[in-house]
């Protein structure tokens, strides 16, 4: 059955299909906006979302725009800014975000009983007043690590797996979520991403921001023991298999190292080769979804790569998790004046 949707309801969900019938109807489409100078307020708002989702902001709250074919098409622009980047970690944050968002806007909005039902059918997620087959339900939630959302914790009758209405938008969250990993990085003509290189810029830059923040500076005595060891035997000109080369620089892209220096982190091999490297370097950095992701705990120890494990790996699952925490263990106080406050001291000077 059709239902009608208006602008406001694709603002807030911009993956279903109807919005590519507006922008269409409209007149839009990426060589218009691209060709059209005036038209540099949808990749502006593209942009904005993007830095909005590089916040992590607890408890953000949406609101409706006053301009829902700008929160629309932004959308759109989003991924094909992300898309000519081809960073994994940008696509995870808009991925995140555009969840979170379609999330907020069920939770907190949502009253339209047909439209729910509409964008459970879109996403296909087949549900059955309360409930949905356990086939898919494994399918939708491999991803989530919350123990009530295993299956041995659900309630299950005739292979029906029984939600309440905020698992069921839950549910929703994470399948758009990994819908977008999925879908992202669009597969783009260069042409179309030289044609967008001031924002592409832009929007490297916000995503590099987002690495130090998040990690912040490089520090190697933080590294998990794996990494460690991994990024002790390229410095030292050792030989590195392919599997340890390649969750070598992943890691060191992720946690904000740039490419001149993860590439001369293999200048002193005997067989180093300053084009075959940067070759491959900015192959394994510039890759879509099967290329970019630093490998799991597991997936370290199937490749034999998993050296030197300690106690602390027993509470990760992630060598990224692992750092982080160190880095948030061993975060060095700011230091305060006697007034209690920060003391600013050093930056002057
Ligand atoms: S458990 Fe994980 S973090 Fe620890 S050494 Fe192995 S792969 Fe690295």
């Amino acid at each position: 059955m059709k239902i009608r949707l208006e602008l406001q309801d694709l603002a807030h969900y911009p993956f279903l299909k109807e919005t590519q019938e507006v922008i269409a109807a409209r007149g839009y489409s990426l060589r218009s906006i691209i060709g059209n100078p005036e038209n540099r307020i949808y990749l502006d708002a593209a942009v904005d979302r993007l830095r909005d989702a590089t916040q992590s902001k607890k408890g953000r709250v949406w609101t409706d725009s006053d301009d829902p074919f700008l929160d629309i098409l932004s959308y759109g622009l989003a991924r094909i800014l992300v898309s000519c980047i081809k960073n994994r970690s940008g696509i995870s944050t808009l991925a995140r975000y555009e969840a979170e968002r379609a999330f907020y806007f069920l939770q907190t909005i949502e009253k339209n009983d047909a439209l729910r039902r509409h964008i459970f059918r879109e996403l296909d997620m087949p549900l059955l007043g309360s409930s949905m087959p356990y086939t898919r339900y494994i399918e939708i939630t491999q991803t989530l690590r919350e123990d009530t959302f295993r299956l041995v914790n659900r309630d299950l009758s005739q292979g029906q797996v029984f939600l309440s209405e905020e698992e069921k938008d839950l549910l929703l969250r994470e399948r758009i979520r990994t819908l977008l990993l999925d879908q992202l990085p669009l597969d783009l003509p260069e042409s179309v991403c030289d044609s967008l290189s001031a924002h592409v810029r832009i929007v490297q830059s916000i995503i590099a921001e987002r690495s130090v923040e998040e990690y912040g500076e490089v520090e190697e005595s933080r590294f998990p023991p794996c990494i460690h060891a991994l990024f002790e035997a390229a410095v030292t000109g050792k030989y590195l298999t392919h599997s340890g080369r390649f969750a070598l620089t992943t890691f060191l892209h992720t946690i904000g190292m740039d490419v001149t220096e993860i590439i001369s982190t293999f200048s002193q091999g005997s067989d180093f080769n300053i084009e075959v490297t940067s070759y491959q370097v900015n192959h394994i950095i510039s890759q879509g979804s099967d290329g970019y992701t630093t490998p799991s705990c597991a997936t370290m120890m199937t490749h034999g790569i998993c050296t030197g494990k300690n106690a602390k790996c027993k509470q990760i699952s992630h060598p990224l998790s692992y750092y982080r925490k160190e880095k948030r263990a061993n975060k060095k106080p700011e230091k305060k004046n006697s007034s209690g406050q920060k003391n600013q001291e050093k930056e002057a000077k």
